[in-house]
């Protein structure tokens, strides 16, 4: 099969490996004149590692950092809970890992044919019947898939959509050698106060991944000194954190929201990752949602017969797991305090038994955990 992706991202270079081993001729499209590497870190779940590993490119070994223990904190510093993520590793075998996006991007585009990502072409358009437009080209394939993120020109061409819609939260991250017991550890943590939450995950090389998702804007000061002001009286390293940084390494992601439709395509064309449901980071899903829509993408045109009937049945399987991410990424009810009741309960479970409980609601997330198969024959 004749296969165009629009959007060299993570899902859609991932999406190119595992089409290229099963011998499609694939072409990626991307919009920058060079690959986009910028925006920290992303925490690759169980089930992203399966996918990727599904799609002939496994994370390999010491890329970024294990995370073996993710820790909830009050803003005062107090152990609201504690979720043991080697129980996921033991499970699926898969662990989790923080990767700096920059070396994933760079992972994901090593190994793939040469001509296989033409850069500098921004796609303004795509038909059902199976074309691409950019301002001054036009390209034909037997299957397009729109993986051209949040803001999908592709998506708005074929399914008459506007962009995912600003929720009002933002997260300001970034990627620096601060906090070197948190880089040179095995445990993510994560502080909530009236403030919003503040994130701090060990990213492999002595860099430390950190985040603050706020829920009012930053208008016209210093990020960093509004930070400071905003997060003074929470406890940990965060103080000491945001005196390390300035306003140059901080980056804005406004959080922000896609309708996951019953179908992501028409005809030939179908979507994958944010371009078919961009959600906010508060699940750290949206990248580990693409590589699972890229892998059953893959298995969907393996199957064989009419493409157009497998690009359905793809979507018909990867909605209702989607959704469930979506929503309970929407509600952003990791970023606010518990009340007492549940921080109470909360800090009886023992962390075994909570990384189970996190372990099964990434399941229910997942194709690949799953297994799940696309049959020729049809739902
Ligand atoms: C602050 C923040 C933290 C996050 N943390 C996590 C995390 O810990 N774990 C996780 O799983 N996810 C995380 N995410 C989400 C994750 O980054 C995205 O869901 C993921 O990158 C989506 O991958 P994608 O391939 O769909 O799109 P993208 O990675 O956005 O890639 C889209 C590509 O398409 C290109 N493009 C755009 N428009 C066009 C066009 N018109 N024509 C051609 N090319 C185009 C872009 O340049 C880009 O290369 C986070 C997101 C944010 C904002």
């Amino acid at each position: 099969v004749d296969v165009l992706i629009a959007g060299a991202g993570i899902g859609g270079l991932a999406l190119a490996h595992g089409l290229t081993a099963d011998g499609h001729a694939v072409r990626v499209l991307e919009a920058g004149d060079r690959l986009r590497t910028g925006g920290a870190a992303v925490t690759i779940y169980s089930n992203g590692a399966a996918a990727l590993a599904g799609l002939g490119v496994p994370l390999p070994e010491g890329l970024g950092g294990r995370i073996d223990l993710l820790e909830i904190r009050d803003r005062a510093g107090r152990r609201v809970s504690r979720m043991d993520m080697s129980v996921m590793r033991n499970v699926t075998g898969f662990a989790v890992t923080t990767v700096p996006r920059e070396r994933l991007i760079t992972h994901l585009a090593s190994g793939l044919p040469q001509d296989a990502i033409l850069l500098g072409r921004r796609v303004v358009g795509a038909e059902p019947t199976g074309s691409v437009r950019t301002a001054d080209e036009t390209f034909t394939a037997d299957v397009v898939v729109g993986a051209d993120g949040a803001r999908s020109a592709v998506r708005t061409s074929v399914l008459g959509s506007p962009p995912a819609a600003e929720l009002g939260w933002t997260t300001w991250q970034g990627l620096t050698p601060a906090l070197p017991e948190i880089a040179a550890g095995t445990t993510g943590v994560l502080m909530v106060g009236d403030a919003g939450l503040a994130g701090m995950m060990p990213a492999g090389d002595g860099l430390t991944q950190w985040w603050f998702d706020v829920p009012r804007p930053i208008d016209g000061r210093s990020v960093a000194a509004t930070l400071r002001d905003r997060f003074v009286d929470y406890a940990g390293g965060v103080p000491s954190l945001l005196e390390s940084i300035a306003d140059a390494q901080i980056g804005r992601y406004p959080h922000v929201l896609h309708a996951v439709p019953d179908e992501w395509g028409a005809g030939r064309v179908t979507l994958l990752g944010d371009a078919a449901h961009a959600f906010p980071p508060s699940q750290a899903q949206g990248a580990n949602q693409a590589l699972e829509d890229a892998w059953l993408l893959r298995r969907a045109l393996a199957a064989g017969g009419d493409p157009a009937r497998r690009l359905r049945e793809y979507e018909r399987r990867r909605t209702p797991r989607v959704r469930r991410v979506s929503r309970l990424a929407a509600s952003e009810r990791t970023n606010r305090p518990a009340n007492a009741p549940a921080r109470f309960l909360a800090r009886l479970v023992p962390a075994r038994l909570a990384g189970r409980g996190y372990a099964s609601l990434i399941r229910s997330f997942s194709s690949v955990l799953h297994n799940e198969q696309v049959s020729p024959a049809g739902p």
